[in-house]
């Protein structure tokens, strides 16, 4: 074992059951200090985490703040919104990227709250593409805004990106959105493919009652534009998540696998836990993400940073670590690899979603989708 364990751990952290596992900046500076005499950047191996699953990709939220209110992910009137002074800056953002790509991890999705209402992103994203190490720039995004940024996100080095629609119908998209939005999507979306985004997945929540009528209408557009669809089950974050009339996607999956005859994909499609199916002919692609009905624990390779600098271990559990104080009290970059490395540890072996759904209150855009 490569780092000492700290003290904040030890006295009350995760294994101790503490309500709120989390370290606070002063004992990671010290314990970052320390372990920093024990290993050094240069012979920083693979983040692997105490189930020994392989950390190598990481969301970055770049902002909390979204300009739609889904009925699953952002309460109407919500103002917690994250202070700027607190809101990583583009060079702290890239010394911790930087970080995570020396210790192996090779993928970075920028997410949010709406990643697109960050000024200056794809200027953000010409730095990160640059670094070593990180292969594959992704993006999701509700694409309200992506008509006015498309060529320059891709320009500027992100290759494919998620867009987040849960219905075809424009009163629909309204009373899911709280807002308007059909039309600036559906503009977003013809801009995504003109700029070349490859691939183009759209992300729908199955929401009984809501819009679990528009499966089949939703899998037929998504084949004939040469999108990949993911239909996705509502997790319980927040009272938000909780309300989401959730519906299990195994059914789902078995009437489209008879409505299309689809067959396993052949190929591999994201680093992540959707289990894709295609159309005999290769032409159209469904993803199924169950975190609820079979949750991928097991397999989980990844780990959020919010706006502000947290780090979070796993999207069902309160496990992190907050990275902007050590940044803004001028960490070296080993001491920074320490405390991520220390911060892995920390990450929990599954979610609790079924057990006890009231345990998140973070809704899904204060952590970064
Ligand atoms: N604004 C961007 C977007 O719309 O894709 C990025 C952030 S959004 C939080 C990322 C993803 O999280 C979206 O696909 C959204 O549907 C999903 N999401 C939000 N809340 C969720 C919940 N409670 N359960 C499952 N997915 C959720």
């Amino acid at each position: 074992m490569p780092y000492r364990r700290i003290a904040a751990w030890d006295s009350g952290g995760h294994n101790a059951g503490m309500e709120n596992p989390a370290c606070s900046s002063a004992e990671y500076v010290a314990a970052a200090a320390t372990n920093a005499t024990l290993g050094s950047s240069s012979e920083a191996a693979s983040l692997t985490d105490r189930f020994g699953r392989r950390v190598s990709y990481l969301r970055l939220s770049v902002t909390d703040r979204c300009d739609l209110r889904c009925s699953y992910c952002l309460p109407k009137g919500f103002s917690g919104f994250e202070e700027p002074e607190n809101w990583l800056k583009f060079d702290e953002i890239e010394r911790v990227v930087a970080a995570f790509a020396r210790m192996g991890v090779s993928r970075l999705r920028l997410t949010g709250g709406e990643p697109l209402l960050r000024r200056h992103l794809p200027q953000l994203v010409q730095t990160l593409a640059g670094l070593p190490g990180l292969h594959d720039i992704s993006l999701s995004t509700n694409a309200t805004q992506l008509h006015k940024h498309a060529v320059s996100l891709r320009q500027a080095g992100v290759s494919r990106i998620n867009v987040s629609l849960d219905s075809l119908d424009k009163a629909c998209m309204e009373q899911i959105t709280g807002r308007d939005s059909f039309g600036s999507i559906m503009a977003g979306l013809q801009a995504g493919k003109q700029a070349g985004f490859d691939p183009i997945k759209l992300n729908m929540v199955l929401m009984r009652g809501i819009n679990d009528h528009e499966i089949m209408r939703m899998a037929e557009y998504c084949f004939k534009e040469g999108f990949i669809l993911r239909l996705i089950e509502a997790m319980p974050m927040g009272d938000t998540g909780r309300q989401s009339q959730y519906m299990d996607v195994n059914p789902v999956r078995e009437q489209l696998i008879q409505a299309f005859n689809l067959v396993p994909a052949a190929e591999e499609l994201g680093g992540g836990p959707a289990r894709y199916w295609s159309t005999a002919d290769g032409s159209g692609t469904v993803g199924f993400i169950s975190p609820i009905s079979q949750h991928f624990c097991a397999s989980c390779n990844r780990v959020r940073l919010s706006v502000d600098g947290t780090l979070y271990m796993c999207l069902g559990q309160e496990e992190k670590c907050e990275l902007r104080p050590l940044l803004r009290a001028g960490a070296s970059d080993t001491e920074l690899e320490a405390a991520i490395r220390a911060a892995i540890e920390l990450k929990p072996e599954r979610h609790e979603f079924t057990t006890q759904r009231h345990k998140i209150i973070r809704f899904m855009s204060q952590t970064g989708g």
